[in-house]
């Protein structure tokens, strides 16, 4: 029997109608054993249920309670618990209530919508639930702790004779804290479980069909990737792409478990597979220039083939920094410096671009403006000469396997975008040929993406 992982996201746990979706998949596999929920996303004009949560942390603090979210909460959840019959769920909605008005960290009052959604899904499958506090753990210092976690998803969950349901984007520190994942990491929690038991599949359902080309509400001429290896996918999630958690993909790449991406909507398509098939062909073919994952024979064609770039995807409200280097330093040493200060001061994303007498940093533009002060203090402590800072840039990557070795794809890309007047920020590709990374101005992002898309994806 095999070992599935599945996870469903917001859209899947949204409403009854979906929910019996989720339930029909999950019955018709018994191999679906480890289900993980995020809470209800969003539906119609309202709100995600974490992103009530939020708002009644904030509420919390303002007003001293969160009567007005909470009411929007307990409706999205009434419609669900209604439907399945399980009033018992009005009492823990009251409950809950009382617990986040009660000096609870913010951390512990957002984890509330994947902990009653997984409460439910279990007493309506008639299965076992497990708060993910029990077994994703993490450290003092708030870091994960791998370690544990990995030894308490093996000892409770490795040998199950039962479905169990746990909530995702949570787990627990040494005092007995609640902390939770990044936004949207729940993804990230079946990962680790994934891993930990060292699973066949770890399915992730999706109200879409799997990682399109390109984001569809950008351009319509997108088509949907069928496979996509695991760093392709970690650049695309780095990138931009809201497909899955960006720290999803490395647990399971290092177990080689494959991910699958499909939609509650049509389980019977292909959805989309993500593992490392591809990269083992390009190590095992003699010829690098030739492999080409999927159609092995046919020679690149910039108009024609499809399959090696995969996908284009960008972000946007991102700060280019050019800061000047003062000479005397070696590039070694200044660059051990500058690399301490953003990590000393966590920055959670940096694109570096440096040449002689400048370094280019792209960081996203609201982490900068809350560091702004203190980033300038230590790096005039690096004695730089002049920093200059341009906001609204945003950044678009271009990715696939082989790609910048082929066909003048660089030149064919930049010459699009100057045409159209486009000013190209800053331009980096890797010596193994699979990403192309530019900026752009905020005001040039959906243009630039649809022309790139067109260049290389026409038929
Ligand atoms: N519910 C959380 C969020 O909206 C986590 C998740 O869905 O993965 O970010």
């Amino acid at each position: 029997m095999k070992k599935i992982v599945a996870k469903f996201g917001g859209v899947c746990m949204a409403n009854s109608v979906n929910i019996n979706k989720v339930l029909k998949l999950i019955k018709n596999n018994k191999e679906r054993k480890i289900i993980v929920v995020s809470a209800p996303g969003q539906q119609d004009n309202q709100k995600k249920i974490t992103d009530l949560l939020y708002d009644c942390s904030e509420q919390i603090t303002i007003l001293g309670n969160c009567d007005e979210a909470f009411l929007k909460i307990e409706t999205r959840f009434n419609e669900i618990i209604d439907f399945f019959k399980l009033p018992i769920f009005k009492n823990e909605l009251k409950t809950i209530k009382k617990e986040i008005e009660t000096n609870k960290s913010k951390s512990f009052i957002v984890s509330r919508g994947e902990f009653l959604t997984a409460k439910i899904l279990a007493k309506i499958l008639k299965s076992n639930f497990m708060d993910a506090s029990e077994i994703i753990k993490f450290k003092e210092n708030d870091e994960l702790d791998f370690k544990l976690t990995y030894k308490l998803i093996n000892q409770k969950l490795l040998n199950l004779k039962e479905a169990v349901v746990i909530p995702g984007f949570y787990g627990q520190k040494p005092n007995g804290e609640i902390l939770t994942f990044t936004r949207g990491g729940s993804d990230y929690t079946a990962s680790l479980i994934a891993s930990g038991i060292n699973a066949d599949i770890y399915e992730n359902w999706k109200d879409v069909d799997g990682v399109m080309s390109c984001d569809p509400k950008i351009t319509n001429t997108h088509f949907k990737i069928k496979k996509i290896t695991y760093s392709e996918l970690r650049q695309l999630s780095y990138m931009g792409s809201k497909i899955l958690h960006p720290d999803t993909v490395l647990p399971v790449d290092k177990k080689n478990i494959p991910i699958i991406i499909k939609s509650i909507f049509e389980p019977k398509k292909h959805g989309t597979r993500i593992d490392n098939m591809c990269e083992l062909h390009i190590e095992q073919t003699s010829n690098f220039n030739k492999s080409n994952c999927y159609n092995r024979n046919s020679k690149y064609n910039l108009e024609k083939n499809k399959e090696q770039i995969k996908a284009i995807t960008g972000k946007k409200n991102q700060t280019l920094l050019t800061i000047k280097k003062v000479m005397e330093y070696d590039e070694v040493s200044y660059f051990n410096k500058l690399f301490k200060i953003l990590n000393d001061m966590n920055f959670t994303s940096v694109q570096f671009y440096s040449n002689v007498d400048y370094v280019n940093l792209i960081l996203n533009e609201a982490e900068f403006n809350l560091k702004r002060d203190e980033l300038f203090n230590l790096l005039e402590q690096l004695e730089t000469n002049e920093i200059i800072v341009e906001d609204s840039i945003s950044i678009i990557t271009v990715v696939g396997n082989n790609i910048i070795l082929k066909n003048n794809i660089i030149k064919n890309i930049c010459m699009t975008l100057i045409n159209d007047d486009i000013e190209i920020k800053t331009l980096k590709i890797d010596s193994k040929g699979s990403h192309i990374i530019l900026s752009v101005k905020n005001e040039n992002f959906e243009k630039s993406i649809k022309l790139i898309n067109r260049l290389l994806f026409k038929k």
